[in-house]
Parts: C-alpha cells; structure tokens; sequence
C-alpha cells in the first residue's frame, strides 16, 4: 500500500490524525484485504478509499499449493503486466516465512536458476516489494476464518492450519536485492517500522549472490538483519562458469567484503550451497570448500546451508540423498556448521532458484 499517498487522501478529506493510524494498524497488522472491512472507519471514507486506493499493487494471477501444505506459491501481475512470484513456506508447524522477490527477473544469469534465465524487467518499487508480505497477511487472515475454494488445503490440513503465524521474511525470491538497493533499503524500513509491519530485524534474512558494496551497506544501515550468502561454488574457475557475477567480484573480493561485514556486524552469516551432482559436490569441493571458508577468519560465525537442487533445466541434476549427507558430515568433521536445508514447495515450482514468474502449474 501506498502509505504517502493515503496521508496525502486523509489529509485532503479532512480526516482526524487518528483514522490514518486505524488504517496503518487494520491493513498492516490485522491483514484486511478491503477498505470495507475497517469497521471502525465511517461507511463513507471506506467508500471513498476503495474508490481512490488499492491496498496492493498487483493482482494474484495464480496460487498454487504444494502437496505437503507447507508451501504456497503466488503469480502476481504487476500494474505495467510484468510478473513475479512470492512464496509463503512452513518451515515448522504454526510458523510461516515469506520469500518474497525484489526484482522482475534477475540479470546475473546463475545457469542454475530459473529467474536467471528468464532474463532481467525490472526492478521492483518498494511497495511492490512489502506488498508481497501485506498479501500473505492477507492471505493467512482469509484462511484463519475462511475457507476459500483455492485456498483450502491450508484450512483442510489439521497440521499446517489456522492460527499460523508470519514470523520471517526472506529476500530470496526473484532478483538481486542489492541491486536495487534504494527500494530494497526502503522496504526493510517499513518491514522494521513498528506502526507499520513491525518485524524485528533479527526476523528479515537478505541474500545476496555477492555484491560486496550491498554487503557494506546492509552491515552499516541494518545491522541486525540477516544476511546470506549464496556461494555455490567454491573456486573462481567454478563460480565464473555458472554465476558470471563472479567475474566481477570473484572470491577474494567476497572474502575482503565478509571480514568487513565481521568488523561491523559481528552476526552469523549463512553461506548457502546449491549441491548439483558431479558439479560441486566432490570431495576436493567440499576441502576447497573447507579452505575458503577458513580463509576468511570467523569460522564460528559461519554457517552453511547445504540445499538440494530443485531442477529447472535438463543438464544439471541435485546431488542425491546419501553423497549430500556424506558431505555434510565432511563438513562437520572439518570444523565447519552445517545443516542441509529441507527444500519446500519443489512440486509448484516454488523452491529455491525455481521461481520464473510465469504460469506453470
Ligand atoms: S540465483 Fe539469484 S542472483 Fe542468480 S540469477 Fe537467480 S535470482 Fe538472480
């Protein structure tokens, strides 16, 4: 929602301060998806905003449900037409997390990624970015109390049912957050604004496939934010064939930007790595692995991320179940914090590096 522009509407209508509060607090706290449903705003300025204001600024094209009812995808079609996606994922019972995409489509071109082969639109305004959010608060609240006909596997699943909370957001959907720093660092502050959103810092998690002047800005604007980076890869020949951003600032300079960070935020970052198999999940991977990691200096500040790939193209396959836990126990053995990450919502295409903004399923 557009927050100025509803000022500048109360403000002309003649409302009391106090209406632009009840509205801040019905549409970002509670998840109202209509005007019409702020009961204790007058009948006729609820009439007024439905005619004058969208609460979003996109309209849902697709929402599909994984079989496992622990993730949800969104198609959304922004107001030019371009499309993105969102995804509301349960990573445990009662607790939801939103990736949400901070670009329409992506210009780094990971080879393994789905945005990245689509191509870069643009890039997103930040309400367009924070919106995403507002529709799964929507979203959750239609579902607490309705059953809705597409929306009814989260309501017919005793496990993941009502009373789920939105706990964490994620800016690991479409697109390379720092490179559209001035929307992104504006959404973060609405998400942190306590009459807005009102997430905690500690809630919000900003991957990045390593730009190290977003990495400085993120350390020295939000330092309690989360940060992860995907890595992948660990030497420069691998990195530069399947993330060319690596030619542009390869591992040294990832290195430098990190003991920055370290300097700065002191705070665990995640280093996330996609296993493909007889790609990057060899032994002699996992020691160059090891070393990088070493070279860095804050090991007990590092934390990886071992994900199964989610294919999105013929030619390169996930590493399967027992080579994957064989490398993590590497990992561990080698002085190293890990964990494989459970990957939800591959089934519509909702997993990490799958989301495309198009109508798949
Ligand atoms: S993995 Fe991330 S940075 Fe790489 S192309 Fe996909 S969206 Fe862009």
């Amino acid at each position: 929602m557009n927050i100025h522009k509803l000022k500048k509407f109360l403000e002309e209508s003649n409302q009391p301060k106090f209406r632009l509060e009840q509205i801040k607090k019905a549409v970002y706290q509670d998840g109202v998806s209509d005007f019409s449903e702020i009961t204790n705003i007058p009948k006729d300025l609820r009439e007024k905003l439905r005619e004058e204001m969208n609460i979003l600024s996109f309209t849902a094209q697709n929402i599909s449900g994984a079989e496992d009812k622990r993730s949800v995808k969104a198609l959304l079609k922004l107001r030019d037409g371009n499309l993105i996606e969102t995804v509301l994922i349960s990573p445990k019972l009662g607790d939801w997390s939103v990736c949400i995409s901070s670009q329409a489509g992506c210009p780094l071109g990971c080879a393994f990624c789905a945005t990245g082969r689509g191509g870069f639109k643009r890039n997103l305004t930040a309400e367009e970015i924070t919106d995403q959010v507002l529709f799964w608060k929507q979203y959750l609240n239609k579902n607490s109390s309705v059953a809705l006909s597409c929306h009814d596997y989260v309501t017919s699943s005793p496990e993941y049912g009502r009373g789920g909370k939105l706990n964490n957001i994620v800016f690991m959907g479409m697109g390379e957050p720092f490179l559209n720093w001035e929307n992104v660092e504006q959404s973060l502050k609405t998400l942190i604004d306590p009459e807005l959103f009102g997430f905690g810092s500690r809630a919000i998690s900003v991957s990045t496939a390593g730009l190290p002047e977003g990495i400085e800005k993120l350390a020295a604007e939000f330092p309690q934010i989360n940060l992860a980076l995907s890595l992948h890869f660990p030497t420069d020949e691998s990195r530069n064939e399947f993330m060319p951003i690596n030619k542009k600032y390869n591992l040294e300079d990832l290195r430098n930007a990190l003991r920055k960070y370290f300097l700065k935020c002191n705070r665990k970052v995640f280093i996330e790595y996609i296993l493909l198999e007889n790609i990057n999940d060899s032994r002699e991977d996992a020691d160059n692995l090891i070393k990088y990691l070493k070279s860095i200096g804050k090991l007990q500040l590092l934390h990886v991320n071992l994900i199964r790939y989610n294919a999105t193209s013929d030619e390169m396959k996930s590493s399967d179940s027992g080579v994957t836990r064989e490398l993590k126990d590497y990992l561990s053995r080698s002085g190293i914090s890990v964990t494989i990450r459970k990957s939800l919502g591959s089934d519509i295409q909702g997993a990490c590096g799958q989301l495309a903004g198009t109508r798949r399923r």
